[in-house]
């Protein structure tokens, strides 16, 4: 194979063969492709796009980069889920203890942050101490006796994206329905799991902003779970504002916890039941996603999702302690407020530019090899809908880089749209896909 013609193939909006796909992505992984042509080559898709076999292919040989992990010796249907990506969206940290303190096991390879989003690898790697690079055997022990584990990719496992998220990350490469379907699909097929929940984002803070494409990439994702024969339901959810009030990764952390403790925030709430309603049915516990909701709600309620929370950060060697004292987490060298400087409703969140913004103060990466800052971020006060008054505050930001506060300032009032008139709230999720194909949602949890 030569890389040279395999990326002029694609660059000219040719088929590659399941040869070529293959030699490439294992070239790739093995070092013999060096990054510049891997990126030409993640250029070249993200224009010319791939057939759906080609997807496939592609998807399989990510998979087949590293291990494919066994966890078939453990009881139960193991389920996952896991996020194309947005802002905010710290629905995983709250989600995996409730579904595994209702006895469905949770084996959940997670990412960093990419792009604008942020990645569930760095929110937990906030907590002082928690190790997301535990070995397989590791892994597999945690799930067989804690319920859950979250982990990042090993060299073992899935290594093709580990090193191609990286690289996309840093090359405008993400907002691509193939390169995403193969990044999620090989890390999630590749953990061991039986069935798997999707949480497609669309919107103005999503990779896919419309519907739309939203929907095609949901398709893509359920058939290729589907076609290797794991239970697999997307759900099509609202990312035309942040998930929750915080953006950055231990700010995320610190209203997960508040979430688990029942203090749940409405969009969270219902973003989270759903799909753990629908991991609950997927995992065999409950008849029916609306059951698989009132199961979670009660999790919560008892104190059992919180105290599998607790279990978790301990198992993977966290200190618990920052969690129930977050006062003695290390403090940013600035916060400063944003106030409106007019009355009126918020009327539209640029999500995007919030969570460009977060990473620019250091929540996230600019260069692959970037460090995290995860006490910064910024912390909303508004959501879609509610009525400001001149001098509230909208949101507060923190940082380490004083320098860019007042450009920080600037930007975020700019994201935040301010109108006379009121937008009606509505559900963050829009629909179900499975293999039958899309259905409205409109289940709604009593609460
Ligand atoms: N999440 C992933 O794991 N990969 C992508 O490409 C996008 C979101």
């Amino acid at each position: 194979m030569n890389p040279v013609e395999v990326i002029r193939k694609k660059r000219n909006g040719e088929t590659l063969s399941k040869g070529e796909l293959e030699a490439f992505i294992t070239g790739y992984v093995r070092s013999e492709i060096p990054d510049y042509q891997m990126s030409a080559f993640l250029m070249a898709v993200y224009f010319r796009g791939m057939t759906d076999e080609e997807t496939s292919t592609f998807t399989e040989a990510m998979l087949h980069s590293g291990e494919v992990i066994n966890l078939s010796a453990i009881p139960g249907i193991k389920v996952d889920k896991h996020s194309t990506g947005g802002v905010g969206d710290k629905v995983s940290l709250i989600l995996a203890p409730i579904v595994a303190a209702c006895g469905v096991p949770v084996p959940m390879i997670s990412g960093r942050g990419l792009g604008h989003t942020g990645g569930t690898l760095d929110k937990l790697e906030s907590i002082p101490g928690f190790r997301t690079d535990l070995s397989v055997d590791e892994y597999k022990r945690l799930v067989a006796e804690v319920g859950a584990a979250l982990i990042g990719q090993t060299q073992q496992v899935a290594p093709a994206d580990k090193k191609m998220y990286a690289l996309r990350d840093v090359t405008a490469t993400v907002e691509s329905i193939p390169l995403i379907a193969g990044s999620i699909m090989s890390k999630k097929l590749a953990e061991g799991i039986d069935a798997l929940v999707l949480d497609v984002k669309t919107g103005n803070g999503a990779f896919m902003r419309t519907y739309e494409d939203s929907v095609a990439l949901a398709k893509t994702l359920v058939s290729i779970g589907t076609a290797v024969g794991k239970k697999t339901v997307g759900f099509i959810t609202d990312m035309n504002q942040p998930l929750g009030y915080a953006v950055g990764n231990w700010l995320e952390v610190l209203e997960a916890v508040e979430c688990l403790r029942g203090r749940m925030l409405p969009d969270l709430e219902e973003v989270t039941y759903v799909l753990g309603g629908a991991m609950l049915h997927l995992g065999g516990k409950v008849p029916s996603i609306e059951e698989g909701m009132k199961q979670c709600q009660s999790a919560v309620r008892s104190g059992k999702a919180y105290e599998k929370f607790v279990e978790i950060v301990e198992r993977q060697r966290g200190d618990i302690g920052f969690i129930e004292q977050p006062s003695r987490y290390p403090q940013p060298k600035c916060s400063s407020e944003v106030k409106s400087s007019r009355s009126g409703y918020v009327h539209r969140f640029e999500s995007m530019r919030i969570g460009i913004l977060a990473a620019e103060l250091g929540a996230g990466r600019q260069k692959v090899d970037d460090a995290i800052d995860p006490k910064a971020g910024i912390v909303l006060r508004k959501k879609l809908g509610d009525d400001v008054h001149t001098g509230e505050t909208l949101a507060i930001i923190h940082t380490d880089r004083q320098h860019i506060i007042d450009h920080a300032r600037n930007v975020l009032e700019s994201c935040i749209h301010i109108a006379d008139s009121s937008v009606p709230r509505q559900s963050r999720i829009y629909a179900s896909v499975d293999e039958r194909g899309v259905t409205p949602w409109t289940a709604r949890v009593q609460c």
